[in-house]
């Protein structure tokens, strides 16, 4: 049984394809979702979403990628649906870097409100970091944060990896694994330790090596495409598919305080 630990199953190209979708993730032996939120205006459609079904799981937060639709007292929203709705994890938060340097400060801010209701409600977090590891960590640690959470769609060092590790979370292995031009990422998810990992689509984003040889760079990434992830991993590590399978939804299990 597999897990996606990070689908933005509320999409209207996934949910276009439902109710078809889910008995191909079924069928696929995918049998979780977490379902990152994004913006404020989505939030109710993914409430909703994930009370159709014990294995959709919510998660609540505001997106660094969308600060010019976040609103002052969006914060304010999220720490009360957070208590009234008791999502499993914040996010997706983080920072930016590949966005302009002129939102950065701001991104910051809003990351650090959402880490304090993170940390009150005592959620693991779900974050998305892009050019900004060292940043990230720093803020993590002057926080005081140790409910770990999943970096999503990790492409930091391994040295980052380590922190994060040190800190409790587990790293996202996702589409970009499977592209044949990801040498260095490849060789870091070959040697970190299998503790440390847990898979992920980003469906409808980050179509898989297939979809983008078949000349489809904006195609549609679906949930049940998460088995590629996992045996681009069965040639990359010395362990079992059966073992990889199983420690990664331990990983997200574990993380997420299911087990
Ligand atoms: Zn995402």
């Amino acid at each position: 049984m597999l897990f996606d630990s990070h689908c933005h199953w509320d999409h209207p190209d996934l949910q276009a394809q439902q109710p078809g979708l889910w008995q191909a993730c079924v069928q696929n032996d995918v049998h979780d979702l977490l379902i990152p939120a994004t913006v404020a205006a989505n939030w109710q459609r993914q409430i909703d979403l994930s009370k159709l079904h014990p294995h959709w799981h919510l998660a609540l937060g505001l997106h660094p990628y969308f600060m010019d639709q976040h609103a002052v007292d969006h914060v304010a929203q999220l720490q009360q649906l957070v208590a009234e709705h008791k999502p499993v994890a914040i996010g997706e938060i983080g920072l930016d870097w590949h966005l302009p340097e002129a939102s950065w400060a701001e991104q910051e801010s809003l990351l650090l409100q959402q880490l304090q209701i993170a940390k009150q409600a005592k959620l693991p977090l779900i974050l998305h970091v892009r050019k900004c590891h060292d940043r990230v960590l720093k803020l993590l640690r002057q926080q005081q944060i140790n409910g770990g959470g999943i970096v999503h769609a990790f492409g930091g060092n391994a040295q980052q990896a380590q922190g994060y590790a040190e800190l409790g979370f587990k790293l996202g292995v996702g589409g970009s694994v499977t592209y044949d031009r990801a040498k260095k990422l490849r060789r870091l998810f070959a040697e970190l330790p299998l503790e440390w990992l847990v898979l992920e689509t980003d469906a409808p984003y980050m179509p898989m090596q297939h979809q983008r040889r078949d000349g489809q760079a904006q195609a549609v990434n679906k949930p049940s495409h998460l088995p590629y992830v996992l045996d681009v991993l069965v040639t990359l590590r010395r362990e079992s598919r059966a073992e990889i399978a199983r420690q990664t939804r331990t990983n997200t299990l574990q993380v997420l305080n299911f087990i």
